[in-house]
């Protein structure tokens, strides 16, 4: 694929940003919100325990990231000690267990490859997705939770950005496209690549959070409260940023030969990761490497339709903004 050449930014860009915080804004879910979670957490993890004494239920995935747009499903993690061998059974028992109180849609999904039992409460319309002993996603939540504290253009970019991902048709998984968790490191990482940089890369830093967890040792500089200032000698504005996030994933990526790596602030070589031929699956047509899971290529799912219709949607976006007249309502258009 020969490469075109960048695009230089429209001279009115910056008329894009009081439009986009308003779409930011509009997506932040409300303080009620927020309350009826927890207290649909905290009724969950009473039934809970009275199957099981003193376990806990976290929240990971969008809800705890700060990433969550308004009406999100929540996601729950059981922690339970010895699970790991019957977490069918335990689903299973876990969806009877619920489905005799007051909630609906219970259903356990125990083949998948997260084996999860989904359920809604009819008193809130919140669904909600609980896993066994996914310890991982919670310690990534907190990663990501804790680079939205940093600089609030984060949290403005990846909620644009994931609005987009939605309105597009480009953020399922089960058609190759890409979950949010990529979208959100995508976003991160393009933040950290600024320069100066709006990010800094915290698993780079001294480390003062540490777990090793499913053989995994995670650890990072999580006072991030010292970083508030970090970003302050860059002051793009969420218009240029937005422009630039879609004009280097449609013309400045490399896709042939790159990684994107949030947990090295930098790129990668797919030589380096030995992610240069298709095994089994996975194709590595994008690749995104996870910050813990250094063997995991958020891109995987992607196969060769789908990396079409994701670079063609990059190129459309990084086109609408800039030309198109009225760009807001045109990128955010369903497809
Ligand atoms: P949405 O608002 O779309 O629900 P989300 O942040 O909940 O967004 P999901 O893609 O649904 O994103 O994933 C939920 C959580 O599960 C992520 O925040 C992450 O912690 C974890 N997760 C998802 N996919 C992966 C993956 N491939 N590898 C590791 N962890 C993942
Ligand atoms: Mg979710």
């Amino acid at each position: 694929r020969i490469y075109k050449r960048q695009l230089e930014c429209r001279a009115d860009i910056f008329r894009l940003d009081a439009p986009l915080i308003a779409i930011y804004e509009s997506l932040i879910p409300t303080a009620e919100e927020k309350a009826k979670q927890k207290q649909l957490l905290t009724s969950l993890e009473k039934l809970v325990n009275r199957e099981w004494p003193n376990t806990k239920l976290y929240i990971y995935g969008s809800c705890a990231n700060s990433f969550g747009v308004s009406k999100s499903d929540i996601d729950i993690c059981f922690a339970l000690e010895g699970a790991d061998n019957n977490k069918p059974e335990i689903l299973l028992r876990l969806a009877e267990i619920l489905e005799s109180e007051n909630l609906t849609n219970v259903q356990a999904l125990v083949r998948a490859r997260v084996p999860i039992v989904k359920l809604k409460d009819p008193d809130t319309e919140i669904s909600c997705d609980i896993c066994i002993n996914n310890v991982l996603a919670v310690v990534n939540t907190k990663l990501l939770r804790d680079y939205a504290r940093i600089d609030v253009r984060l949290r403005q970019l990846a909620f644009i950005v994931k609005h987009w991902a939605k309105s597009r048709g480009v953020n399922e998984t089960y058609h190759g496209t890409l979950s949010s968790y990529a979208y959100v490191l995508m976003c991160i990482h393009f933040l950290q690549q600024r320069r100066p940089a709006i990010l800094p890369c915290l698993q780079g830093m001294k480390t003062t959070y540490s777990v090793t967890m499913e053989n995994v040792h995670c650890a990072f500089f999580d006072r991030v409260d010292e970083l508030r200032n970090f970003g302050r000698r860059n002051n793009e504005s969420i218009s240029q940023l937005v422009w630039s996030f879609f004009n280097y994933w449609a013309y400045g990526h490399d896709y042939a030969n790159s990684v994107i790596s949030v947990r090295t602030g930098g790129i990668l070589s797919k030589r380096a990761k030995d992610w240069t031929r298709r095994v089994g699956n996975d194709r590595h047509l994008i690749c995104i490497e996870d910050p813990f899971e250094t063997s995991h290529d958020l891109g995987r799912v992607v196969d060769k339709y789908s990396i079409k219709v994701l670079r063609e949607e990059f190129e459309r976006a990084a086109e609408v903004l800039q030309h198109d007249p009225n760009p807001c309502v045109k990128l955010f258009e369903p497809y």
